[in-house]
């Protein structure tokens, strides 16, 4: 549903409803955006993804490892939050789903060991929301760090590719999510971080006032883009983005441009071929 805020005339001026992943559907694919913003109701998605599962259990023993009380933050407790956690989908048998149950809790055990146990993050897993002339956009920050007197965004990761600082600097999301903490909680947040599980890399960005205003103004011309899309009549205002990336997508079954573009992916290939967890650099 569209935000509404009054003008200077006094009339309402429609905001557009955004999150970062909202925006970065439409950047990837118009139709995909079709098919999960628009289409109602939505078409049925294929097969769930095992990497997907995997991060879903990742980020919740996380999540659940901050709740716990101080003297339960241990390695041992994060390991067995994940088992807790796990869900099974996408894999190929259960002895995969077990072998990478085990990867997984090792990964996050490891992890733990590396952050400072008595910290109390801001947030953990909090929505932060902001509006400008243009867009109303809400998402949801793995954890939000207080560090001296600035705040800094942190955000898991636990795909199969090797992060680089490219990808904290050039995160639509990661700086939507500074700009939305700032204004939430009144307090400089400008520092950005990835936390790759697998290899233990922290990749941090510290944005300028500037860099943030570039990305906040990237994403309102890619809202309004969406947008117009939306009310267009234009049949064609959602066109297709073939590429590599269509064997990954959900909706690859009712697209065949995507079906010609490459062949489905089994549920399981995007599971890095080895994880093999390192201790994480210390945090900050
Ligand atoms: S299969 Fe490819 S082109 Fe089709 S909707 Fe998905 S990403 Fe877009």
């Amino acid at each position: 549903m569209a935000a509404t805020q009054l003008g200077f005339t006094g009339m309402p001026t429609r905001l557009f409803t955004c999150t970062p992943s909202r925006l970065a559907t439409w950047l990837d694919c118009p139709r995909r955006y079709r098919f999960v913003y628009v289409d109602r109701p939505s078409p049925a998605k294929g097969a769930p993804w095992a990497h997907n599962s995997m991060g879903a259990a990742v980020h919740s023993a996380l999540a659940a490892w901050w709740d716990q009380p101080i003297q339960r933050r241990s390695p041992e407790r994060a390991a067995a939050l994940v088992r807790e956690k796990w869900i099974g989908l996408g894999f190929r048998d259960d002895e995969q789903s077990d072998t990478w149950r085990d990867r997984a809790a090792t990964m996050v055990s490891n992890y733990v060991t590396t952050v400072d146990p008595h910290l109390e993050p801001v947030g953990i897993e909090r929505t932060v929301a902001m509006r400008t002339d243009r867009i109303a956009v809400s998402g949801r920050i793995d954890r939000l760090d207080r560090r001296d007197d600035e705040l800094v965004v942190v955000d898991y990761k636990t795909g199969r590719h090797v992060l680089t600082t490219d990808d904290a600097r050039g995160s639509l999301a990661l700086a939507i999510y500074a700009l939305a903490s700032a204004r939430t909680l009144r307090r400089q947040c400008v520092s950005v971080e990835l936390h790759h599980l697998p290899s233990g890399d922290v990749i941090r960005w510290d944005h300028t006032d500037e860099s943030l205003a570039r990305q906040l103004e990237r994403a309102e011309d890619i809202a309004m883009e969406a947008a117009a899309a939306e009310a267009s009549a234009d049949p064609g205002a959602f066109p297709p983005r073939p590429g590599p990336m269509c064997g990954w997508c959900d909706f690859v079954a009712h697209c065949p441009e995507g079906r010609a573009a490459c062949a489905p992916q089994a549920s399981w290939t995007g599971l890095a071929p080895e994880i093999e967890p390192l201790a994480a650099p210390e945090l900050q």
